[in-house]
């Protein structure tokens, strides 16, 4: 039987979309750039990068991206959000309507780190990821401030949440893209290879 490469997407309007596309082909999948519902088709796993979330849910919305992700999700596609990505998966984003995807049963606070600490790095616990911390890098990163049942927390900055897990959605409030460590994209492309449909 003819093997099957990996289909990954990544979402662009927005933002650190070559910086992925750089990691995932070090990673050897197939990646296909996003911008028109049609092109979700084929993919296996979509990445939602950094940028700015107000903006974004817009742009999805007017290009019908927001109903088509919400259904290839619903028929097992693999969804991964970073900072403003896991912004737009979640259910809850606190004091704001704006449009969202709503996959995951988690609660984010935008810009949670303030105006002093723009952006920072650090070293995370993801201990499911091996011992070695994973390097991160938050810029004007949210916050997960509550999740569901369903959501297993994979790694904590401060006692926050700030990588989680429900089934095929991964989100991280920081920017894995933008280090040399690719275990969390792996971690993706794994989830994304399970079961596919
Ligand atoms: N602050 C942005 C927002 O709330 C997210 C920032 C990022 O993705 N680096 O939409």
């Amino acid at each position: 039987m003819e093997s099957h490469r990996t289909v990954i997407g990544v979402l662009d309007l927005q933002g650190a979309v070559r910086e992925h596309i750089a990691v995932l082909e070090r990673l050897g999948v197939d990646v296909r750039r996003v911008r028109l519902p049609q092109e979700l088709e084929e993919l296996d796993g979509l990445i939602i990068p950094g940028g700015e979330s107000t903006t974004v849910g817009k742009l999805m919305e007017r290009y019908g991206l927001d109903v088509a992700i919400q259904r290839r999700a619903g028929e097992g596609m693999a969804v991964f959000g970073t900072c403003m990505g896991m912004i737009v998966m979640a259910q809850r984003i606190e004091g704001s309507d704006q449009q969202r995807l709503g996959l995951m049963d988690i609660c984010v606070r935008r810009n949670a780190f303030g105006r002093q600490v723009d952006s920072f790095e650090a070293d995370i616990d993801i201990p499911s990821l091996g011992e070695d911390p994973v390097p991160a890098v938050f810029i004007r990163a949210p916050i997960v401030l509550d999740a569901g049942p369903d959501v297993s927390v994979l790694g904590e900055w401060d006692g926050m949440p700030v990588a989680v897990r429900q089934e095929r959605f991964l989100g991280a409030a920081f920017h894995p893209e933008l280090t040399d460590d690719t275990r969390i994209h792996n971690l993706f492309v794994q989830m994304a290879s399970e079961d596919r449909r």
